[in-house]
């Protein structure tokens, strides 16, 4: 757009690592299709803006690259706590800096932000500047309330499901930027979710208690076309040779490493019980797989470094989803009903398996939570059974066709996805 048909402007902010940006690049995109006068400068670092967006470009969103903190030069060394640390210290003077030169460039203010839940800055932010804050939580509702038992839906959730930082390593900075959020959030504007309603209505309803206004608008899996990454590595048509239902996906997510006893033994738990696997594994990690195992298997293996996973959960040939329980792993395989078996590692991962094992019954946790041969076997042979199989597969039918209904027109996500432009009409 150019300057003349700009109507209000709207700064965008990531929390630039793991999933985050692209879930949040993924409601900008929605935004942006229904609100063309609208110019969403999106603000990430260099890093996380050229994976996401890889060359592709936007009529009225522009990528802004904001200073990531790390020393010149620095080279990553395996520690996730780092880049993450640095970046917060970075905060929000980097966020200040990248909106001045977007307001330059576009010749109109400012008049909302819409930043990541994390970014609890945002809200004061907003408040200096009298602008409206939207919040984009990209995890399901229930992190936004932390405590159990006497929070209604939270009742089958254990102190050891929470993430990392909310009783324990409290001095972690995403420990700190997590309480600060909790106090945040209530005076935003809205407060957006990648999730549904129909999921759990009990905490939605909770949180709309707390909060001026939760607007689940997704899954963002069923509200937006194909990602435009193409399928490089030919994962489609091999599944295309393979029998209904018969193939374990497997992948960990974007930024986490399992150990690497523990993906040895999750490759002898499927060259053991003959699984057609498709695995999404970084090529770093492939030295850690048994000897021979990728000839061994090769007839009914394959092993990429990317996946499309949205297609491949929705290719009929899947059948075992093998995931971290990141959300938007979870949510993805709810919306193509592919029952889950979970090895939590952090972040939300331990909540959302629990949801998926005791409260949906969609999927299990893997024995003892973590990768063994026989355990991880034992859950594939389950996964595979007649009966476990056909009522996981029920339920999560019925979280599926309830997700089909929530993003279809008058659903609760397409209403909400309704209010949420209207509050961004109102940014000027
Ligand atoms: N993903 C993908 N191909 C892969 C691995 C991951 O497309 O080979 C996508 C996946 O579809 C999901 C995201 O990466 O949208 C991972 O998000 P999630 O919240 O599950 O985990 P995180 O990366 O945040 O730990």
């Amino acid at each position: 757009a150019n300057m003349a048909t700009i109507s209000s402007h709207i700064a965008v902010m990531t929390f630039p690592f793991s999933s985050h940006p692209s879930a949040l690049l993924n409601l900008v995109r929605r935004l942006a299709a229904s609100a063309p006068t609208v110019r969403f400068s999106f603000l990430s670092t260099a890093k996380s803006n050229q994976a996401i967006f890889s060359g592709q470009q936007y009529e009225n969103i522009k990528p802004y690259d904001v200073s990531d903190g790390l020393p010149e030069g620095y080279v990553f060394a395996g520690n996730v706590h780092e880049p993450v640390e640095a970046f917060m210290k970075a905060i929000p003077g980097n966020f200040k800096a990248g909106m001045q030169e977007a307001e330059a460039e576009a010749g109109v203010k400012v008049g909302c932000l819409l930043t990541d839940a994390f970014l609890a800055f945002g809200g004061e932010m907003a408040e200096a500047m009298g602008v409206p804050w939207i919040a984009f939580w990209i995890g399901t509702a229930h992190k936004a309330e932390q405590t159990l038992k006497f929070i209604p839906g939270m009742s089958k959730i254990q102190i050891r499901d929470l993430p990392e930082g909310i009783v324990d390593h409290l001095e972690m900075p995403i420990a700190l930027a997590l309480r600060v959020m909790g106090l945040k959030l209530p005076e935003a504007t809205a407060v957006v979710l990648n999730s549904y309603e129909e999921i759990d209505l009990t905490i939605i309803n909770d949180l709309k208690t707390k909060l001026k206004k939760v607007l689940s608008v997704g899954p963002s899996t069923l509200t937006l076309s194909w990602p435009s990454k193409p399928d490089e590595s030919g994962c489609l048509p091999w599944l295309d040779k393979h029998k209904a239902a018969s193939v374990a996906y497997i992948s960990f997510g974007t930024i986490l490493v399992p150990p690497p006893s523990e993906l040895a033994a999750l490759a002898e738990a499927i060259e053991a019980s003959r699984v057609p696997y498709l695995w999404s594994l970084p090529d770093h990690s492939r030295p850690h797989l048994p000897q021979g195992f990728v000839e061994r298997t090769s007839t009914r293996g394959m092993i990429v470094s990317w996946a499309p996973q949205l297609q491949v959960l929705a290719h009929t040939s899947v059948g075992i989803h093998i995931t971290h329980s990141g959300w938007n792993s979870v949510l993805e395989s709810i919306s193509y009903a592919v029952p889950m078996i979970c090895r939590p590692f952090f972040a939300d991962n331990m909540l959302n398996c629990r949801m998926v094992e005791d409260v949906w019954n969609i999927g299990v946790r893997v024995e003892d939570g973590i990768l063994t041969k026989s355990g991880t076997m034992k859950a594939i042979q389950l996964l595979l059974s007649d009966d476990k199989r056909k009522e996981l597969k029920e339920n999560i039918r019925l979280l599926q066709e309830s997700a089909v209904k929530a993003v279809e027109s008058n659903g609760s996500s397409d209403k909400n996805f309704e209010t949420l432009e209207d509050i961004i009409g109102l940014c000027r």
